[in-house]
């Protein structure tokens, strides 16, 4: 697993990796239909769509409109401007908080210094025009005290290499002569406002100001003139640092070879980091080994860059200050990873320690999000895929940041305290505590066997519609891409995953639980379902038949069991894992010609309670379902098991199944996979946390079920 490839005679020498230039994508056809908030709409999407231009929700936009007070009826002038929130790429004209410009501008009186940063942020809300729930954020005052009509903030990569190099004023310079300023870094708020409109002031020749250690802020009198200069200053710097990247190779060289076998070390490591990030909610993980991350972890450079930590804001809170970085060489020793978490969290601490303030809210997490390893990639871990994936890209942009940095002079990451300072600023507190608690199962994964099928799919909808991650695996790749492709659209496509995986094939079920290691992080919760149905009398059971029983649903289960049992074990510090075997009234009640089929349920249901009594000592709790006649949407009642059953109840036609098996319970109610998805996903959640080696009975009641 360790193994590692001879380097490519070229890779020493690979070119850097450029950044991307920019164009307009502006259609005068679609802008001429706009109206003005509309047409700063469509430019901020255009803007933050194209991730050549900025970061995942980077940046902010505003426009100074003429607007009729719906109080007086006067004509008067409204600062549209992104609000608190969401993403300059994807956001609705609902996202602008709309703010009445004379009122910003006269919370000046308010404001004494530096110290009034967080008083000015209170007083946003008086200036609200026309009701607007929207909250205005703290980079208002930005837009605000700038005397022009059309403002852009971005963050590309390629100015913030600018803007957090020992270099980057220089190189200002050399790209813009004079047409370009430059303010040293200060935190956002209300004092980089004014420092910026006494700078602009100062210098009236200038059309926009780097903001050192942070981004760009640039305007004009038209929302096409700014868009174009946004897109226009941002190519400038990508082609100026892309002629200079392609000079030497980046970040000092390849030092490390890329390892072939880096998706299946992920896969084994990223499980066993996250069992060592105790102390907190669960972590999804995200692996990601593109050219960007392999560049750099390989480099010369990776050790002292790593540790320099991020520079811009919006990476570092997405990143935290620093990653945490492994030797390749000791993935496989348990006690190195323990230590080197350990320590990391250690730092973390002693970083709040030093940077605290009297009324700094409580340390949060300190475990690291962004991890790096040599040859392998880079993994990050969070409370949620989504967060987990964003922190990646963010870290992704760092090392954008820093190839150009480097390229121009050094790299400079923001100074701790500052970042202290950003992380637990008070206000941020605030947000974060009026945020609503987590759905229950956010931070779980699962894997679901036949998760195309009735019962699975409805199993991973229940867990997913409380926050749960989910790998679907099942032996039809159509159908569960098909399922895949629909979970993507209703829960996010970072909720779900398909595996194509036969539960009785040993190398398809360990490369469906690497895969659920290497796309979420590892696994909690277990849910074998995949199943198959028979009826034939004793005398006309054959060997075929009976073994097909067996190897699906009693090996099938074992298989599936022995293949987590390592990944599940692994969290019991955070409150231990479940296994929900999908069973059957047949596994407890003797059913006529079915005896293939009804004795392997049988056998899987005592191997549960078997694997109950194995796991508790590791915190893994099993359990069973057992449905009877679960019709409606059920595979396994298409076809032949349908007509072998309706004629070994003596019906003439399949349809008039449904109805008997309805009138054949004592509560005389059909049985869907609903409700089967209930009664796992109370098995599988904290709420049975202490319940192992039961089963439950959904099936609308069946007297020779019961369980005794
Ligand atoms: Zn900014």
């Amino acid at each position: 697993m360790d193994t590692i490839t001879a380097p490519a005679p070229e890779a020493a020498s690979a070119p850097a990796i450029p950044f991307a230039v920019p164009a307009s994508r502006w259609d005068e056809s679609v802008a001429a239909t706009l109206s003005p908030p509309q047409l700063l709409l469509y430019r901020s999407n255009l803007l933050g769509s194209d991730l050549t231009v900025t970061n995942f929700g980077g940046g902010n936009t505003s426009a100074k409109l003429e607007e009729v007070d719906p109080l007086t009826g006067e004509t008067v002038e409204v600062l549209w401007v992104k609000g608190s929130g969401g993403d300059i790429g994807s956001m609705k004209l609902d996202g602008f908080a709309t703010l009445y410009q004379h009122k910003l501008l006269g919370l000046e009186a308010h404001y004494a210094g530096p110290e009034d940063d967080d008083k000015m942020v209170g007083y946003l809300p008086h200036c609200t025009f026309n009701l607007n729930a929207r909250a205005a954020s703290i980079d208002t005052p930005l837009h605000s005290l700038l005397p022009f009509a059309h403002v852009d903030h971005v963050h590309p990569d390629a100015i913030i290499a600018l803007a957090a190099s020992s270099g980057g004023e220089a190189a200002t310079q050399e790209i813009w002569g004079g047409r370009i300023g430059w303010l040293p870094w200060k935190r956002p708020g209300y004092t980089l406002g004014v420092m910026l409109r006494d700078y602009v002031a100062a210098n009236p020749e200038v059309e926009g100001v780097m903001l050192a250690g942070h981004g760009i802020i640039c305007w004009a009198d038209s929302a096409r003139a700014c868009y174009e200069h946004s897109v226009g200053l941002i190519a400038d710097a990508a082609n100026y640092l892309n002629a200079k990247l392609a000079q030497k190779p980046a970040f000092g060289g390849a030092a490390v070879p890329v390892s072939a076998d880096r998706a299946a070390i992920a896969a084994g490591l990223m499980p066993r980091l996250r069992a060592l990030m105790t102390g907190a909610r669960r972590k999804l993980g995200h692996f990601s080994d593109d050219a960007e991350a392999l560049e750099f972890v390989n480099s010369a450079q990776f050790q002292r860059l790593a540790d320099l930590g991020t520079s811009c804001p919006d990476h570092f809170l997405r990143t935290k200050i620093a990653p945490l970085t492994l030797d390749p060489a000791r993935l496989g020793d348990d006690a190195y990873l323990a230590e080197k978490v350990a320590a990391y969290r250690d730092l973390y601490a002693a970083y709040y320690q030093r940077c605290k303030r009297s009324n700094s809210p409580a340390m949060r997490d300190p475990n690291p999000v962004v991890v790096l390893v040599p040859g392998v990639g880079r993994i990050t871990f969070a409370a949620d895929k989504t967060t987990a994936r964003l922190a990646g890209e963010f870290y992704g942009n760092a090392i954008n940041v820093m190839r150009g940095a480097e390229a121009i002079g050094d790299y400079i990451a923001l100074n701790e305290q500052e970042a202290f300072d950003i992380e637990y600023w008070l206000l941020e507190e605030a947000k974060l505590q009026r945020m609503p608690a987590p759905r229950p199962l956010v931070g779980r994964i699962a894997l679901v066997t036949g998760g195309a099928g009735g019962i699975g799919a409805a199993t991973a909808a229940r867990l997913m519609a409380d926050g749960a991650c989910v790998l679907l695996a099942d032996r039809d790749a159509a159908a569960v891409e098909e399922v895949r492709a629909g979970f993507a659209r209703q829960f996010g496509r970072d909720a779900v995953r398909a595996a194509v995986c036969d539960v009785t094939d040993e190398a398809q079920v360990a490369d469906a639980f690497a895969f659920a290691a290497r796309e979420f992080g590892g696994l909690d919760i277990l849910v074998a379902n995949a199943g198959i149905a028979s009826s034939a009398p004793i005398e006309e059971t054959t060997i075929e038949l009976w073994n097909r029983n067996y190897d699906v649903l009693a090996q099938g289960y074992f298989l599936t069991s022995r293949a987590a049992w390592p990944l599940l074990r692994g969290m019991k510090e955070q409150g231990g894992s479940s296994v929900v075997f999908i069973g059957s009234k047949n596994g407890v009640a003797a059913a006529t010609n079915a005896s293939a089929y009804a004795s392997a349920k049988a056998a899987a249901n005592h191997l549960a309670r078997c694997l109950a009594l194995e796991g508790a000592p590791h915190g893994i709790r099993v359990n069973v379902v057992n449905p009877d006649a679960v019709i409606k949407g059920s595979r396994i009642w298409d076809g032949d098991w349908r007509k072998e059953r309706a004629g070994a109840h003596g019906i003439d036609s399949g349809r008039e199944l449904e109805e008997h098996y309805r009138q054949r319970s004592m509560l005389k109610r059909d049985v869907l996979p609903s409700d089967i998805a209930e009664a796992v996903y109370f098995l599988a959640g904290d709420q049975s946390a202490k319940s192992t080696g039961n089963m439950i009975n959904v099936d609308a009641g069946n007297a020779q079920a019961f369980t005794r």
